[in-house]
């Protein structure tokens, strides 16, 4: 007989904790690997996610200033507080606060209310899929359920001290390169990714990381960055983070959209687990809040497009354009709007959805 419980949450990364620390009741996280296991990104947040969650015990550095290097010059821009965090102690520390149930092994599908894994079938009436860009779909209809993915890209850690979050703008020749060396407290978290999804990159990492003097990368991580937001809606369940595709394109931020979705939807789940919503009406409510943010994804997809095949010194002249006192906080507000990290809190929500997100 299946395991029955309140909620699944199908991948315990950012948006399946998130999702988790909303939801009261018998939850259970099901995850291939450990809970802060399996590390892809870079973990750069804006600050005010870290502080909103009540997090910032896991902050490595904080950066006031991200500075944009293309080959003639060096573009300082100074919006919002970055940080670099320690993935292993987020997940942890956010796990601790969910009371929910672990169970590590691999899913092999999930549908409405039933989740079937190498270790027996597990039962609940709010499912909801936080298992990345592979998705928990079942594996022949994983290509048709998978957020498209353009992107993709690789990073190594090694011993350094500097400031601020670094981007190196590689030359224009059809499949741009985007390097990054970000901080973190006593090591640098160097990379980089392309738009177009080459994923043959461990030369030009090499190359990059004896560039800022740091030898040989080491020990290499990485994978595919989602590139559009599809329907958040599946089989009766809630997507969030990648299994919805919902890294924001251009920069490649997934982090705090998983968080801010993943928190929706799991305070829309524990509505209809506490009986004030049915089922129905906390899926519909949950589609049109992701899709209140849709065309902010659509606009940053079209840029991604064009910023791939731009020639360098037109990239130039639009990370000029970006950081002038006329578009930067125009942008910057419009950036901060599509996952607004106001919406993130500490604990469970029992309060209605926040103020900003329609539903
Ligand atoms: C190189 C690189 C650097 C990046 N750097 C940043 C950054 O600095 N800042 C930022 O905001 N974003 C960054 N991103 C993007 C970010 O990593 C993702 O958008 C984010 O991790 C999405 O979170 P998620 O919870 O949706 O999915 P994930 O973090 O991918 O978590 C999915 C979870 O599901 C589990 N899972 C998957 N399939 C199964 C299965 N079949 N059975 C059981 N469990 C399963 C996985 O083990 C995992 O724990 C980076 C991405 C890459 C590739």
């Amino acid at each position: 007989m299946a395991e029955q419980y309140d909620a699944i949450i199908c991948g315990g990364s950012f948006g399946g904790l998130a999702a988790a620390q909303q939801i009261g009741g018998r939850v259970l996280v099901i995850d291939r690997l450990e809970i802060g296991e399996g590390e892809t990104s870079a973990s750069a947040v804006p600050l005010a996610c870290l502080e909103n969650m009540d997090m910032t015990q896991v902050i490595d550095q904080v950066h006031e200033d991200i500075i944009i290097h293309t080959r003639r010059r060096a573009q300082v821009l100074r919006f919002f507080p970055f940080c670099t965090f320690d993935y292993r102690r987020f997940c942890e520390d956010l796990f601790a606060r969910t009371g929910a149930d672990f169970v590590r092994t691999r899913i092999s599908s999930a549908r409405a209310g039933r989740v079937e894994t190498t270790a027996g079938t597990f039962e609940a009436p709010l499912v909801i899929d936080a298992a990345g860009w592979r998705t928990s779909a079942p594996k022949r209809e994983q290509s048709a359920a998978r957020a498209p993915r353009k992107s993709f890209g690789i990073e190594a850690r090694q011993p350094y001290r500097g400031e601020g979050l670094h981007f190196y703008v590689g030359p224009s020749r059809g499949s741009r390169r985007f390097y990054w060396a970000f901080p973190a407290g006593d090591h640098v978290r160097a990379g980089l990714a392309t738009y177009s999804g080459h994923s043959d990159l461990s030369g030009d990492l090499e190359r990059f990381c004896d560039d800022l003097g740091m030898g040989d990368p080491g020990a290499v991580h990485g994978g595919f960055f989602t590139s559009k937001l599809i329907d958040p809606v599946r089989d009766g369940m809630f997507l969030v983070g990648d299994s919805a595709g919902m890294c924001l394109p251009v920069s490649g931020e997934g982090i705090r959209p998983a968080l801010v979705f993943g928190q929706v939807a799991g305070r829309l789940a524990e509505r209809v687990r506490t009986g004030e919503m049915r089922l129905d009406e906390a899926l519909r409510g949950y589609r049109s809040a992701v899709e209140s943010r849709a065309k902010g994804y659509r606009v940053l997809e079209r840029l991604q497009t064009i910023l791939n095949v731009l020639p360098d010194p037109l990239f130039a002249q639009y990370a000029r354009i970006i950081a002038s006192d006329r578009v930067l906080p125009w942008a910057v507000r419009a950036y901060w709007n599509v996952a607004s990290p106001d919406l993130l809190t500490s604990g469970r929500a029992r309060d209605p959805l926040p103020a900003g997100i329609a539903a």
